[in-house]
């Protein structure tokens, strides 16, 4: 069963200065393509708490896809390439053609008058410097750090920017392609209802879990809009059905009626 891990990486994540839409939206993708998460993470930009952090992954028996995004710019605060170096036991190396890419760039934004200088800057260079024996270097259409997927105790390990913009651009042109189109999505059904009471879910729910292991129930309440949402998810699409019907019928009994 493929399972994936996300690391979110950047002292702004950190802080509370951007909320970390790349994860979000690699949760979505994930679960849609088949690879589900487990878990998220954010941690922040130094090197031996991204080291910690991606050794727990690799650890951890059930994850087979580790995702992580950020710290890959020309300025001194990205450090991802390096910590992932140290976390898999490799050398830094100079990937030769995203060199040559990030030299192009440069001068193509130099002619643009986007560049004071044609020439490439110490920090520019430090995004072709990448941890040894990759899989695959991506190439990103959109910025100049590059994607790049390791192998490494069994696992696909997905190096990504955390550019919002160059990360999706990766992942659905380059990565989605040729690592995730073996899936299998899982089945995801709802029922809302309005001004319903979450505790009253509470019996049906205990049993629920234990007659229909294989189908996950939450429930979400949304205060703004006083809906409840009843979320079924699983692999076999009959199983969900059934755990929705005896919800609707359940609740039904309760008083409760469940829209969609
Ligand atoms: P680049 O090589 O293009 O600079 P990068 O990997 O260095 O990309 P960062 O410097 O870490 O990326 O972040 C670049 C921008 O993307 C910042 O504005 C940052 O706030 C934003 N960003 C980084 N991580 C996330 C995230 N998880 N969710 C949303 N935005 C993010
Ligand atoms: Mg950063």
């Amino acid at each position: 069963m493929p399972t994936s891990s996300i690391v979110a990486i950047g002292d702004e994540l950190i802080g509370g200065f951007t909320l970390d839409t790349n994860s979000h939206w690699l949760a979505e993708r994930l679960r849609l393509l088949g690879f589900p998460v487990k878990r998220i993470t954010a941690v922040r930009d130094r090197p031996p708490e991204i080291v910690d952090q991606i050794r727990r992954e690799l650890a951890d028996e059930e994850v087979t896809h580790v995702f992580s995004s950020g710290g890959l710019g020309p300025t001194p605060d990205d450090r991802t390439f390096g910590a992932i170096a140290d976390a898999l036991g490799r050398d830094l190396i100079v990937w030769e053609e995203t060199q040559a890419r990030i030299t192009r760039r440069v001068q193509r934004m130099h002619e643009a008058g986007l560049l004071d200088s044609p020439d490439v800057t110490e920090g520019n260079l430090r995004m072709a410097r990448i941890p040894a024996a990759p899989l695959q270097v991506f190439k990103n259409r959109r910025g100049m750090a590059p994607g790049v997927v390791y192998e490494a105790s069994g696992k696909h390990i997905f190096v990504l920017p955390g550019v919002p913009m160059e990360m999706k651009g990766i992942f659905t042109e380059e990565l989605e392609p040729q690592y995730l189109s073996v899936g299998s999505a899982v089945t995801v059904r709802e029922l809302r209802f309005t001004f319903a009471v979450e505790a009253r879910f509470y019996p049906l729910m205990t049993e629920l879990e234990q007659t229909f292991p294989d189908v996950s129930v939450g429930s979400y309440p949304n205060f703004e809009t006083k809906e409840l949402v009843i979320r079924c998810i699983g692999i076999d699409p009959k199983r969900v059905e059934q755990v929705i019907e005896i919800v609707r019928s359940r609740s039904a009994q309760l008083g409760m009626t469940a829209a969609g």
